[in-house]
């Protein structure tokens, strides 16, 4: 099968000033790149020709780092994005247990809930949620997923009193006596409650049964194709979560490329058990290496800091926040995976998180290579410091930057941060000044799977309520194309076959409504994807 594309911009993503009249495509691979009349002769006669009008043809774009089949999963639970006080998020629920099944005695899960949007502009409590039930679980997740609230149900049946210590790692949120609230924050703390939302499961957060995996990849899929995304990722899986992506995988609903990154603390052993998936990609599906968290969110104020908070209401005299695991646990699992010679990401938020993983990777890659020749990234780098970029960059150590943070919480993060530290939030500027590879990621579902949205906030830098937020840290529309096409491309090692237009890499394209290149850097996000095209074949039409 052959197509060739012509009469639009094509955008080769090699040179910024590559213009080739068109592309040929065959057999789910790029077989030419060059001019209109060369291509006709060298296309067979039952290609197909694809007059672009005017329209762009790039490669598609890859996800860095993400979470699809939760995605998927939240996109069938409570949808709370929408709630702007704790009366909505009251509401959400009733509503949907008022549409359950007489006897269904499953826990509530809601999701994606956002303080800063709710006019209370705190997280709701187990008292306020006990008004939508007083005998059911109710569990809400905050947008981050790194904190939720649960209902007296939870608080009782995990046995949280005011004398249970928080966690190493995490925190229960208090009442003024002491307590519990039905705050927990960092995962160890949102364990508590894993027991009664899901007794005797793998100890998901997400219960057994809320969401079918093969549904959950149907709809996530879906959403990253309309987004022009091809290459996805799922980026701190669980045991439960990797047979989910395995079964979608055999039933070939994946429709994209998926890279699965187990979640460290739940073991080293997921190559020696999915083997089949331990080397190329089969059935869209492959084991890219493993995932560690280090600390929390920025906007949480859960990052974990080398500088206290700026104080505010209700935290006057704030800290630095805290390491979800001990120093001796991060060199266990970085040691593992360095002696299997597997890709590292891991998630810093915090510059002392970033810290404590450029001196763990700078001194266990002396000692065991194969870590850093397996290119490791550092996920979100939001607060990451310039003499920290400068030694991530002998490293070959990649920032793979959460840029729509100036957009969503730009304006929160300078309360927290104050003006100097908050302006500088996902400084990408400053790592590709200093040598440093740059992705930049949605982390969907935190966010949604928007590139455009993305690329337009690394360039612009403009929060929700239109403050420039530290514009010396914008880079170039080019320079945010390449970070979620080659230099992604890169991060995975398909830089060989993804990421650029040229003979024998894999046709996976998107047509978009205009050229970013020639679109006034405002008006970036207001570009559409029109056509998604993977290996060849259209899998997205507008
Ligand atoms: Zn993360
Ligand atoms: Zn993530």
């Amino acid at each position: 099968m052959e197509t060739l594309y012509h009469s639009g911009r094509i955008l080769t993503m090699v040179e910024e000033e590559d213009a080739p009249e068109a592309v040929l495509v065959r057999d789910g691979r790029i077989a030419a790149v060059g001019p209109l009349d060369q291509l006709r002769v060298r296309a067979a006669d039952a290609a197909t020709e694809v007059d672009l009008d005017g329209r762009t043809l790039m490669p598609s774009f890859i996800d860095p780092h993400g979470h699809l089949l939760q995605h998927g999963m939240l996109a069938s639970l409570v949808d709370l994005e929408h709630a702007r006080s704790i009366a909505d998020i009251v509401t959400a629920f009733r509503d949907r247990l008022a549409q359950r099944e007489e006897g269904d005695r499953s826990p509530l899960v809601g999701a994606k809930y956002d303080p800063q949007m709710l006019e209370e502009g705190r997280h709701p409590t187990c008292t306020d949620l006990d008004a939508v039930s007083t005998d059911l679980p109710v569990f809400a997740l905050h947008r981050s997923m790194h904190v939720a609230v649960g209902n007296s149900v939870l608080v009782d049946g995990a046995g949280l009193t005011a004398h249970t210590p928080d966690p190493d790692g995490g925190r229960f949120g208090r009442f003024a006596d002491g307590t519990p609230d039905g705050y927990v924050e960092e995962h160890p703390a949102m364990a508590a409650f894993a027991e009664v939302l899901s007794p005797g499961d793998s100890g998901g957060l997400l219960p057994a049964g809320v969401a079918d995996p093969l549904l959950a990849a149907e709809l996530a899929v879906a959403d990253y194709l309309r987004h022009g995304i091809t290459t996805a990722q799922e980026g701190a899986a669980d045991p439960a979560t990797i047979e989910g992506l395995v079964g979608a995988a055999r039933a070939g609903t994946l429709g994209l490329d998926v890279v699965v990154y187990p979640v460290v603390q739940s073991g080293t052993s997921a190559f020696d058990a999915h083997p089949e998936f331990a080397g190329d990609y089969a059935d869209g599906l492959r084991l890219g290496g493993y995932k560690m968290i280090l600390d929390g969110s920025p906007q949480a104020r859960s990052a974990w800091m080398s500088e206290p908070y700026a104080p505010i209401e209700g935290d006057e005299h704030p800290g630095c926040a805290y390491p979800i695991h001990t120093p001796a646990e991060v060199e266990a699992f970085v040691r593992a995976v360095a002696e299997q010679g597997r890709q590292l990401i891991v998630h810093c938020n915090g510059d002392a998180a970033a810290q404590l993983w450029v001196d763990t990777a700078e001194r266990i890659g002396a000692e065991l290579p194969a870590l850093l020749e397996a290119r490791p990234v550092m996920i979100h780098a939001q607060t990451v410091r310039d003499d920290q970029l400068e030694r991530m960059a002998p490293l070959g150590m990649i920032a793979s930057i959460f840029s729509c943070h100036t957009w969503f919480w730009g304006d929160v993060h300078l309360r927290n941060f104050g003006p100097e530290r908050g302006r500088r939030i996902s400084p990408a500027r400053s790592a590709l000044d200093r040598g440093v590879r740059v992705t930049l990621h949605q982390d969907t579902p935190v966010t949604p799977p928007d590139m455009l949205l993305t690329i337009w906030a690394a360039v612009n830098r403009i929060s929700r309520t239109g403050q420039e937020v530290g514009p010396e840290q914008r880079i170039t529309t080019w320079e945010a194309l390449r970070a979620v096409t080659c230099e992604a491309a890169y991060q995975y090692g398909e830089e060989d076959s993804k990421g650029q237009l040229r003979e024998g890499m894999r046709a996976d394209l998107v047509i978009l409504s205009g050229d970013p290149l020639a679109t006034p850097p405002r008006d970036l996000r207001e570009l559409a994807v029109l056509e998604t095209i993977k290996d060849g074949e259209t899998v997205f039409r507008a």
